[in-house]
């Protein structure tokens, strides 16, 4: 894919401009905070000397008033200290109440003549730049802490003086008479207007902030729009005009993308080729608009088909190719193939035609049918042409062992639907037998499939395709209902009945509400629930212990019986035994034959365990598959009381079962047999 702006890279262009903008902001609000100082220290001086400059007015006019005489001669001499004195209260008086914290007035030759403090009277000032200028009618202002010679020798520390020499007038406003030094600790009005300027500061700082965050998000937000512009720019340019989707290079990059990561993680890779029937008839008889209208509308349901993560591209004029990645299984494809051939089967409006077609499929997997995508490719295209070859709307997996299983298969699922929709499904029972005594004890349902072609059909031939179609389930259900329904019957027509076994698949055991479920089928068929006992194999049992407990147990709470299929071929521990709470063992088959022939076989030895084992668990056996007299001695003689298996009688139809629970003397003849053929050859 060619490189675009994601949006990680975005989101750091936006943080780059964000730390750019943040340093540019403090910085200008550093130098703004600069130059309102330095604008602000120069208004306080402004600010102090203006009211400074009028106080020394004032006091011009006051001292002139009273003391104009003894200023003029002070020029001359030194003041007398009684009329300093009253000088010095009068000044007093006025600068009391005010900022003013000092005071000297000079004669024009600069001697100190009145001062606040004493010692610097008679000191002169002639020397000092500040005094001639003012003497010279030109006010100076300014921070006196900034001058340290100053600030040490006129013992000031701490405040913001402001010191100010001032022209000293007479009443005319002319005459220089000397000139006044007056110190304002501007401290007040330092600290009132720093408050406000940190305020303004503040303010100032928010507002760029905040003027900031918008136009970061607005920066973000352009961002978004332009990768979301740059990558509708791409896509458009890699997808096929007509339909919308992926066009053939994107498929090609983007199929080699995917076998790579699927030889990555060890996963398989479909590949489906679609391409349509008779599309060129289409564009000949219809036009060609209405074979685009026909493409688009095909295309358009096939991706309502497709999950997201599969690739559904068209790689040409009428041919589609998918992607899917990690199949579960064949059925998956070819269910997937199935669903795709029926959205393309169905009529599509031109007009005021309808227009059908059909697709030929051809289904590869990876790595089975091509290591790389060039072969995998050629192996879909060769599966879609063999489709082709075919009746049309076809799909056909590369694979032929699979394309033949998953024809018979397909056929066999619709069979198997029909049977139980038709009631096809029959039960019959084998009848468990006392090996004492030869009655019949109980009986096993077993299920059989009457087909019109196929005749009479043994579940080993329709149980693994009833379990993969899920078909099980409701089939599975319908065995324990015509079990119960047969019990029914025979306690009807007044035959004294025995319980009667049904096989469950792990499937079936594991649907939400199992119990639940065969406890209503036996409230509605109205039978003693001790009458129906549930077999589930070993194996099964041991998928799930935890789990299978709990079910196990719900059943147990409803009356019903349980057992143990196959017991001996499942691997399951003894610790595991003891927490299912089931009635009996049935003991498989393959241990039963020649079990009598210790030499040949373990299974005399194995038996013998069991036998031992269900006697500690106090669990009841039964031997399946017991063919001849010499092993039901043999396991009579071991302890086995309960007998299932040719011997005595293959499974029955229902009527033949019925027959022989009503009438006992078919199985004791039987029994008479066997101890005769015993006898002989004991003999
Ligand atoms: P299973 O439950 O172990 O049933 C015993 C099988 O052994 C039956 O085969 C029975 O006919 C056969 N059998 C009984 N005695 C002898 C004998 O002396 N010699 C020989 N060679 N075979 C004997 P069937 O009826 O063909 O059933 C095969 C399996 O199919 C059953 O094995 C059971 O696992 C499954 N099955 C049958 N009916 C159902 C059903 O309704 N539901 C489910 N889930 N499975 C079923
Ligand atoms: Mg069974
Ligand atoms: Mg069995």
């Amino acid at each position: 894919m060619p490189a675009t702006a994601t949006p990680s890279s975005s989101f750091n262009l936006v943080r780059t401009y964000a730390l750019v903008a943040l340093v540019v902001f403090g910085l200008a609000g550093l130098s703004l905070a600069a130059v309102l100082d330095g604008w602000f220290e120069q208004n306080v001086l402004h600010l102090a000397g203006e009211r400074n400059q009028a106080l020394a007015r004032l006091v011009g006019k006051e001292l002139w008033e009273d003391f104009g005489a003894t200023l003029r001669e002070g020029a001359d001499g030194v003041v007398d200290a009684a009329i300093r004195a009253r000088m010095q209260r009068h000044i007093h008086a006025l600068t009391e109440g005010t900022d003013i914290t000092g005071i000297k007035v000079f004669d024009t030759r600069g001697r100190t003549l009145i001062a606040s403090d004493e010692d610097a009277i008679g000191r002169i000032e002639e020397g000092n730049e500040e005094f001639r200028l003012a003497l010279a009618g030109q006010p100076v202002n300014r921070f006196a802490t900034r001058d340290l010679a100053y600030a040490e020798r006129e013992g000031i520390t701490g405040t913001r003086l402001v010191s100010s020499y001032l022209p000293l007038y007479g009443p005319d406003g002319r005459d220089v008479l000397g000139v006044v030094e007056l110190h304002v600790d501007a401290g007040r009005l330092i600290e009132e207007g720093e408050a406000t300027l940190a305020n303004i500061v503040y303010a100032g700082l928010g507002i760029m902030l905040a003027a900031y965050a918008v136009l970061f998000l607005l920066v973000l937000r352009a961002q978004r729009v332009i990768t979301a512009q740059q990558e509708e720019i791409i896509a458009q340019a890699t997808r096929d005009h007509l339909t919308g989707l992926p066009d053939r290079g994107t498929f090609a990059d983007n199929l080699e993308q995917a076998i790579s990561r699927a030889r990555r993680l060890g996963q398989q890779l479909g590949l489906l080729y679609i391409d349509l029937d008779e599309f060129k008839a289409v564009n000949d008889r219809y036009g060609h608009q209405a074979g685009d209208t026909l493409l688009r509308t095909v295309a358009h349901r096939m991706r309502g088909v497709v999950r997201d993560y599969n690739m559904l591209a068209r790689i040409g004029g009428d041919e589609f190719a998918l992607t899917v990645g990690s199949p579960a299984d064949a059925v998956e494809l070819d269910a997937l193939a199935q669903r795709l051939g029926e959205e393309v089967g169905q009529p599509v409006e031109i007009g005021d035609q309808h227009i059908r077609i059909t697709a030929s499929i051809g289904i590869a997997v990876f790595p089975a049918d091509g290591g790389d995508s060039e072969s995998l490719v050629r192996a879909a295209d060769t599966a879609m042409y063999r489709a082709k070859q075919g009746e049309g709307g076809s799909a056909r997996f590369y694979n032929e062992q699979i394309d033949h299983r998953r024809h018979t298969t397909h056929e066999l699922v619709q069979a198997l639907e029909a049977a139980l929709e038709n009631e096809h499904f029959e039960l019959y029972y084998q009848p468990k037998v006392d090996a004492a005594t030869g009655s019949v004890v109980g009986a096993e349902a077993l299920l059989r499939w009457r087909d019109g072609q196929r005749g009479l059909v043994s579940p080993a031939e329709f149980i693994p395709t009833l379990e993969e179609s899920g078909l099980i389930v409701p089939v599975g259900e319908w065995v324990i209902r015509e079990a119960c329904r047969a019990q029914r019957r025979w306690r009807d027509a007044g035959i004294e009945v025995v319980p009667v076994a049904v096989n469950v698949s792990a499937q079936q055991f594991h649907q939400p509400g199992f119990a639940e479920g065969v406890g209503a089928i036996v409230d509605e068929t109205g039978i003693d629930p001790r009458l129906l006992e549930i077999e589930m194999t070993e194996s099964c049992l041991m998928e799930d212990v935890e789990s299978n407990v709990m079910v196990l147990n719900a059943l147990k709470e409803k009356g019903f019986r349980i057992a143990i299929d196959d017991f001996g071929t499942g691997y399951s521990s003894l610790s595991y035994l003891k927490k299912f709470p089931i009635d009996t063992l049935k003991i498989d088959r393959s241990f039963i034959t020649d079990v009598h022939k210790r030499a040949e076989t373990d299974n005399a030895a194995i038996v013998t365990a069991i036998m031992a084992l269900s006697h500690s668990l106090r669990l009841s056996v039964v031997a399946e598959g017991v063919e001849t007299a010499h092993e039901l001695a043999y396991l009579h003689a071991l302890g086995c009381r309960t007998i299932q298996g040719f011997l005595f009688s293959q499974p029955l139809e229902e009527s033949e079962y019925e027959a022989m629970l009503r009438d006992s003397m078919i199985l004791r003849r039987t029994m008479e047999a066997i101890r005769e053929e015993l006898a002989v050859g004991g003999a």
